[in-house]
């Protein structure tokens, strides 16, 4: 170990008390399942955590009627103020249990330690605490006059953010007054369960929540499902088109959010070292298993090597290895699955004539690892450009003005986020009105907020996740609006009566 070199600081383990086996949440009761089950392992070692039951079509059927009967008797009744409570109550259990959370996360995903303890558990927590506070306030969402929950929502989650995709799709939905049976990944449904037994400990009424874990054909055995009123799917484009077939004419309400090829644009008169530290968030972070990564850099060409220069030196700094560890920075890759169309797609840019550059990292003898990638010379038409990696892989490519960085960013079949890196606010505000992606940021980079509303253009799907418009995803406008009563004037009317 050399002089600057990092001693090991590996959170213990010892906080979680994981049961050999999860069955799956249905009416508030954990119940063999009978389709089966699987076992989830750590991408870090590939050593099992826990066996999970794979739920059958009678699984998602039992789920689906439970989440109806809740709807029907308990949470479409219950007032706002008190769905609100509840929320409140799940949010601030997650607080208490927020340690034990992200060791598990870490676990069974495969990210750093740092990243599920300072940024997935905490926006977990503020994401229930955001919608708890709108349940009472359903009258403002911008549906008029008390809009109307659709009843069962099913939805479905990837596995690069496990528990915070569960908190971006039931906190709202809750809040908006439906029941929800919700399908994990199958390579992450260990925090889901956890999760499960927050919401014993809340006493949110049986049926509200149901967890059905499973692989894919659970999912679509939910999204199928006639007595699903609305499906919220996040994950590939590919999976997505098949659920809006599959929905398209049934009635039911749908939302994807889907894959993304984001641009990160450095201007020459950017803040070069902050910018280092945005391109390295926007593509690293979360191993690149982020829908909205920063996996296209457009360099203006006259600060181009000294961009790449600068990144080496800062990748080279990066620490790969166990997620448990406090000072790691790239944690597992989720699956060996992902691992290996990584290892397609980036020899594929080789082929195709892009220049690589892999930091030197040592790489651990067991689990899925693939070390900070860098491609330059990279063309618009390479498929490393224009297909999803979804790794630590970024493809560089360069412009000489702002059209052509506008042209090139936009120049994508997705359409989710992106970036912009300059001194001139000017600049940055002309550039990002003509940038077609859901979300811009501007000399920064990943960036989530419970108020900001998140969601595509184009193939990135439909729909937004997120403050104010991720709530109307969630409810119906009312059937007749009262003539002259403004929001402000029901809403009296219904305190007087109370
Ligand atoms: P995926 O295969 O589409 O899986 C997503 C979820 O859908 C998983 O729970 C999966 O189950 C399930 N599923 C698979 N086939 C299904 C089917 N036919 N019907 C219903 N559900 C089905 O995606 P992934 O490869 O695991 O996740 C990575 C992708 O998600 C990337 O493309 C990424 O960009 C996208 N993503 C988007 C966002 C966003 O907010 N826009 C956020 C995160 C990720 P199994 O896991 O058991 O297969
Ligand atoms: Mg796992």
């Amino acid at each position: 170990m050399g002089f600057l070199d990092y001693a090991p600081a590996p959170e213990s383990r010892g906080i979680l008390t994981l049961k050999d086996a999860y069955g799956l949440f249905i009416d508030g009761e954990f119940v063999d399942g009978t389709g089966g089950t699987f076992t989830t392992i750590s991408p870090a070692d590939e050593s099992p955590i826990a066996e999970i039951a794979l739920g059958s079509d009678a699984d998602v059927d039992a789920a689906v009627a439970a989440a109806r009967r809740a709807h029907t008797k308990v949470w479409g009744k219950m007032s706002g103020r008190d769905r609100g409570k509840y929320l409140f109550r799940i949010a601030r259990l997650v607080q208490e249990r927020a340690r034990e959370l992200a060791v598990a996360e870490s676990l069974d995903n495969g990210k750093p330690i740092k990243e599920s303890r300072d940024v997935d558990v905490p926006l977990v927590a503020a994401w229930f605490f955001y919608y708890a506070g709108w349940a009472d306030k359903l009258d403002y969402a911008g549906l008029g006059a008390d809009p109307r929950a659709h009843g069962v929502a099913g939805q479905i989650i990837p596995w690069n953010f496990p528990l915070l995709m569960l908190a971006w799709k039931l906190a709202p939905a809750l809040a908006a007054g439906n029941t929800v049976v919700l399908k994990p990944a199958e390579t992450t449904p260990l925090t889901a369960l956890i999760f499960a037994e927050i919401l014993q400990q809340a006493d949110l009424p049986a049926g509200v929540v149901n967890i059905v874990t499973g692989a894919g054909a659970t999912g679509a055995a939910l999204v199928r499902h006639p007595d699903v009123d609305k499906v919220a799917f996040t994950g590939s484009t590919a999976v997505g088109r098949e659920i809006a077939r599959t929905v398209a004419g049934t009635g039911k309400s749908v939302t994807l959010e889907l894959g993304g090829k984001a641009a990160n644009i450095v201007f020459d008169d950017a803040p070069i070292d902050q910018a280092i530290e945005g391109i390295v968030n926007g593509i690293f972070f979360n191993q690149g298993h982020v829908c909205c990564a920063g996996s296209r850099l457009l360099v203006q060409e006259s600060i181009h090597d000294e961009v790449i220069d600068r990144l080496k030196t800062r990748l080279s700094t990066l620490r790969l290895g166990d997620p448990l560890d406090k000072n790691t920075d790239i944690g597992a890759i989720n699956s060996a699955e992902q691992l290996e169309r990584i290892r397609m797609l980036t020899a594929v840019g080789e082929q195709e004539g892009a220049q690589r550059w892999t930091a030197e990292c040592a790489i651990p003898d067991k689990g899925f690892w693939f070390a900070p990638t860098v491609f330059t010379r990279v063309e618009a038409s390479h498929r490393i450009a224009r297909e999803e990696v979804f790794g630590p892989v970024l493809s560089v490519l360069t412009f000489r003005t702002p059209a052509e960085a506008i042209a090139k960013a936009n120049n994508t079949p997705y359409g989710l986020s992106a970036g912009i890196w300059s001194d001139k606010g000017s600049r940055i505000l002309a550039v990002a009105d003509k940038l077609r992606a859901g979300v811009v940021w501007a000399n920064t980079f990943n960036r989530f907020d419970p108020s900001s509303p998140f969601g595509g253009y184009k193939e990135s799907g439909y729909g937004r996740e997120g403050g104010r418009h991720g709530l109307t995803a969630y409810l119906k406008p009312a059937l007749a609006a009262p003539k002259a009563a403004t929001p402000i004037a029901r809403r009296t009317r219904k305190e007087v009566t109370r």
